[in-house]
């Protein structure tokens, strides 16, 4: 999976804020044309509604200057921006028209509902890179000399390591620390591959060698509380980090490392000592955008009001009603267990929820508040004058606990298409009309799985729309034809396969191209007979 070690896919990773934001300016730089789900106004004397994209197809409506019409999606193609046109946004779609005759008269609302849009941008950020550097491994001598040994063109050299096992076992203190040395480069190759799992088998196997020598001590303590944070483990990591730093001099990493697992634990204030601590000794950007990012928590959440239950740790801001923060809590418990049962996986550590009104949300997440949540670790909502959990909001919990539950499962290997698809299936998202347009984008525009594999944060608006919809295509395909079993082994098999196809072949018996083709075959089947 090569897209992992991109940039942007943090989930975790503030500076995606950046980016999500400076995407949706562009989007709103376009402001007078209607974006997908505005209400909208004719502006043209008359505006001609086509039954396809294309002005050649049958005309099924004309409407005049100043009606009012609700537009449902946008697609750019041919030179052409059509939109979407139902009548009211309850009605069903009448038509495609020209955008240019259309003028917006609402902000965008993704799924709509009183008080909260939906989730439909957040899932942008998927895979995690934990925004630190890993700590350094001390400096020892032999170290790379063993590591150029033991890692040869990429893989493990496993012989290798056994055979320096076997050495240590019956030979003198430089082969004892060589087996050491040995299984900390291999700890820290797995570390790089984002194989958790397989780093702590190499530091547990490394433990007999490493006797008294504070600095393979200290390298095994980094190495294994870094792989416990990429496990989500963040109790049991902060633990082991913090054995680290009394063996070791101040050290910007083990600082930075504390102060991430502190914020992920929602301890801003730790959190933020922790970080200034590392910025001190050594300033790094992506340590400072953690910290910037603390530093507008704390200051947002400086009145809030905090309920907990069993999973959850939920934040509100003084003005929303406590009716409403218990309320989600009670919502966000019942939606925990059925994902326990659907994914097979119970996070080991209570999630942050925290509920924004709507200008906070915008100014803590740069976000526009049409946005409603997102989940960047902390699952984020924006609220207002509501006492109780409406559906679309329930939904939208539901779609942000989604990513919570996959992120952790899958120690943050799940590919956004995954992520959003499965995401949406279980906020009981269906496909619906919307299949045939996705069909002949699949069929006639060249659009497919592949092309919505990697990242999604630059996608444009009309190439995200289709990301979103085959991504929950392809989930109700693979639900509906082979079965909550199959989604399962697919889910397992991002955390242990090393390629996407490799996890495809093994959760499915699939290839790229026969899951598009299943896909195809199940949207005929199932909305256009
Ligand atoms: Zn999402």
């Amino acid at each position: 999976m090569s897209t992992r070690f991109s940039p942007y896919h943090a989930r975790f990773q503030p500076v995606a804020f950046a980016l999500l934001s400076a995407s949706l300016l562009s989007a709103a730089q376009t402001q007078e044309l209607p974006t997908a789900a505005t209400t909208a106004k004719v502006t043209a004397d008359a505006l001609a509604i086509f039954s396809d994209m294309n002005r050649s197809s049958e005309i099924v409506r004309s409407l005049a200057k100043g009606d009012s019409v609700y537009v449902d999606l946008r697609i750019d193609q041919g030179g052409v921006k059509w939109c979407g046109v139902r009548m009211t946004a309850q009605t069903a779609r009448v038509g495609f028209a020209d955008c240019k005759g259309l003028v917006r008269t609402s902000a965008p609302m993704i799924q709509g509902g009183p008080g909260v849009a939906s989730a439909s941008t957040s899932g942008v950020r998927t895979v995690v890179e934990i925004p630190l550097a890993r700590p350094s491994v001390p400096t020892l001598s032999g170290y790379s000399a063993v590591k150029s040994e033991v890692i040869k063109d990429g893989v493990v050299d496993s012989g290798y390591i056994a055979s320096a096992d076997s050495q240590a076992r019956s030979g003198g203190s430089a082969a004892v620390t060589r087996a050491a040395l040995a299984h900390l480069a291999a700890g820290e190759f797995e570390l790089a591959q984002h194989e958790p799992d397989k780093a702590l088998e190499q530091i547990d196997a490394m433990q007999p060698f490493v006797g008294n020598q504070r600095n393979l001590v200290l390298a095994g303590l980094s190495a294994r509380g870094y792989a416990l944070l990429m496990k989500s483990e963040y109790n049991s990591a902060l633990e082991v980090i913090n054995e680290a730093r009394k063996l070791s001099p101040p050290s910007a990493e083990l600082s930075a490392m504390s102060g991430y697992i502190h914020y992920r634990l929602n301890q801003l204030d730790t959190a933020i000592a922790d970080l200034q601590t590392a910025q001190k000794i050594q300033s790094r950007p992506k340590v400072g955008e953690v910290l910037a990012q603390a530093l507008r928590d704390k200051n947002a959440e400086g009145d809030y009001g905090e309920g907990e239950s069993t999973h959850f740790v939920v934040r509100y801001h003084g003005g929303a009603s406590r009716r409403l923060a218990s309320d989600v809590v009670h919502t966000l418990e019942g939606q925990f267990d059925e994902l326990r049962d659907d994914v097979h996986y119970t996070p080991s550590e209570p999630i942050t929820v925290i509920l924004y009104p709507h200008q906070e949300f915008r100014d803590v997440t740069g976000v526009p508040d049409w946005a409603g949540a997102l989940n960047d670790g902390r699952i984020r909502v924006a609220v207002e004058g509501i006492d109780s959990v409406p559906d679309a909001l329930a939904r939208s919990l539901k779609h942000e606990l989604t990513h919570s539950f996959l992120f952790q499962k899958t120690q943050g290997r799940c590919p956004t298409w995954l992520q959003e698809g499965m995401a949406q299936w279980i906020a009981g998202r269906r496909i619906g009309p919307d299949a045939a347009q996705l069909l002949a984008l699949h069929q006639s525009g060249g659009k497919s799985l592949r092309s919505i594999e990697g990242s999604w944060m630059k996608l444009s608006r009309a190439d995200s729309w289709f990301a979103y919809g085959w991504a929950l295509a392809t989930i109700e395909t693979i639900q509906s034809e082979q079965g909550p079993d199959a989604m399962n082994r697919l889910l397992e098999a991002q955390r242990t396969e090393s390629s996407q196809e490799a996890a495809l072949r093994q959760g499915l018996r699939m290839n790229f191209a026969e899951l598009d083709d299943a896909t195809v075959a199940y949207l005929k089947k199932t909305y256009l007979q």
